[in-house]
């Protein structure tokens, strides 16, 4: 980023700032929410984390009917876990041998909050947002991330109305492993896209590490 574009982007960020406080206290002095309903919700999305979504993948890597549900209707898998989704409209779309997904908001950044809580500095900022459809495997590289040029990389869109979440494929070498193992292997940019979930002797290096 420029220095320019930062102080653009400075700019632009405390004029929502001051509306967003404009039309909080509009809100509460019309009697609409109270303070209380505000700091609820404030603290239930802080809660929100990606092992939310963890959880369902881990679920429907060892549970083909709740996979077919959550590919079906996403925000209905969420609810069956009781992940609330408080009305997205969640979309899972699942990696296979031939496909690569990944998701972004060119627009702005739109994410699946409620699934994987705060989205990443990078997922907002402009560089991701206008690379990432025109040349994803290069921007997929950049994370770590090397996708065999015979599989297709999808790039999802998300809106304001639609949110993704990415099914990644169960490393190999899992065969057996609980659901709470594998809910370990899985995480936040692999739930994006732009990694692959943690390899089995990955997680081992992990936990050794933080012993
Ligand atoms: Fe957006």
């Amino acid at each position: 980023m420029t220095d320019h574009a930062h102080l653009r982007h400075g700019v632009k960020d405390n004029h929502y700032k001051r509306l967003a406080i404009a039309v909080r206290e509009l809100l509460i002095e019309k009697g609409v929410v109270t303070e209380d309903e505000i700091a609820t919700f404030m603290a239930r999305m802080d809660a929100r984390s990606p092992e939310l979504g963890a959880r369902m993948v881990a679920r429907a890597w060892v549970d083909p009917e709740y996979k077919k549900r959550m590919l079906a209707d996403g925000s209905a898998a969420a609810e069956e876990l009781g992940i609330a989704v408080d009305g997205t409209l969640l979309v899972v779309v699942e990696n296979t041998e031939d496909v690569h997904n990944l998701f972004v908001c060119t627009l702005c950044s739109c994410y699946p909050r409620t699934i994987l809580g705060l989205p990443p500095d990078w997922y907002k900022g402009r560089e991701y947002r206008s690379r990432v459809i025109n040349e994803p495997r290069a921007v997929l590289r950049e994370f770590g991330t090397d996708i065999a040029d015979g599989i297709e990389l999808r790039v999802h869109d998300s809106t304001a109305d639609m949110r993704y979440l990415i099914l990644p494929q169960r490393p190999a070498g899992t065969e057996g492993w609980s659901e709470d193992r594998l809910a370990k292997l899985v995480t936040r940019d692999s739930m994006i896209g732009v990694s692959l979930p943690l390899r089995p002797d990955q997680l081992d290096q992990l936990e050794h590490a933080a012993e």
